[in-house]
């Protein structure tokens, strides 16, 4: 579980100070599919940076299964919008990195490599560079790449925001397979709110300026993650 108590987040201090984000509480189940939607500027990316650890500055208390968040970890995957693999790496070596980085042996790499390709249909471009690729296709490569260090959580900032209608709706069932089949914790911020209720248990709104919780939406599914008969309870205005 994921817990975000009491967070307040400024940039900059004295006079230029910015508050981005204001009193956030939130807990995130094991296994749960949150959205985190809100108007841009509003603090979405600074959050899901402070969950992965890449920005420790900030004032209350964040929890990963209990213990505080001490940087940057294996077991919090992060996909940009813009993929950011390194593109004088091919995708097998860009996933490598991520692994040798996460401190796995030769063996247990290339077996992950391989799974992690597999999972989102890249088997074939396994050795393609990232200019070879497709938007959709690199986006894949980088969940592949975040995949493979095999995280409890894999927070995703607008992956899917770059893509044609086409790709991106192809993508969201594809993480919604992943979702299902391997338990992850799916923590994604999107500017699409159909996306976001498409595919999460919880959507979170977020206000801007400061950035503070507005709602909580908890999308209710008669039949498991289908898409008729949405049921909406607002939790809290
Ligand atoms: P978008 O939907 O456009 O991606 P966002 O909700 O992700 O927006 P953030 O990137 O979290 O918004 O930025 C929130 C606010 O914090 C913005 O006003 C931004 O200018 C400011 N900000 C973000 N990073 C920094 C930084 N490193 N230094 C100063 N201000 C920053
Ligand atoms: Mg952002």
């Amino acid at each position: 579980a994921l817990s975000v108590i009491g967070i307040n987040k400024q940039f900059g201090d004295g006079k230029a100070a910015l508050t981005v984000l204001q009193d956030i509480n939130l807990h995130i189940k094991p296994g749960e599919f949150v959205a985190i939607v809100g108007a841009s500027g509003c603090g979405k990316s600074t959050l899901l940076r402070l969950l992965a650890g890449l920005d420790t500055e900030f004032d209350g208390v964040l929890l990963h299964d209990g213990e505080p968040l001490r940087g940057a970890s294996a077991q919090r995957g992060l996909v940009f919008q813009d993929h950011r693999l390194l593109p004088w790496l091919t995708v097998r070596q860009n996933i490598d990195l991520a692994l040798l980085n996460a401190g796995l042996d030769a063996t247990t790499r290339q077996q992950r490599i391989a799974a992690g390709v597999e999972q989102v249909g890249l088997t074939a471009f396994i050795d393609a560079w990232p200019h070879q690729l497709s938007g959709g296709m690199a986006q894949r490569a980088a969940i592949a790449r975040a995949l493979a260090a095999r995280p409890q959580v894999l927070l995703l900032d607008e992956p899917l925001g770059a893509l044609d209608a086409l790709t991106r709706l192809k993508l969201q069932q594809e993480l919604r397979r992943l979702w299902q089949e391997e338990g992850i914790t799916m923590v994604m911020v999107t500017h699409d709110i159909e996306e976001a209720l498409y595919l999460a248990d919880r959507v979170i709104v977020l206000d801007a300026r400061p950035g503070r919780i507005r709602k909580e939406v908890r999308v209710e599914l008669p039949h498991p993650r289908s898409r008729n008969g949405l049921t909406f309870v607002a939790l809290r205005d």
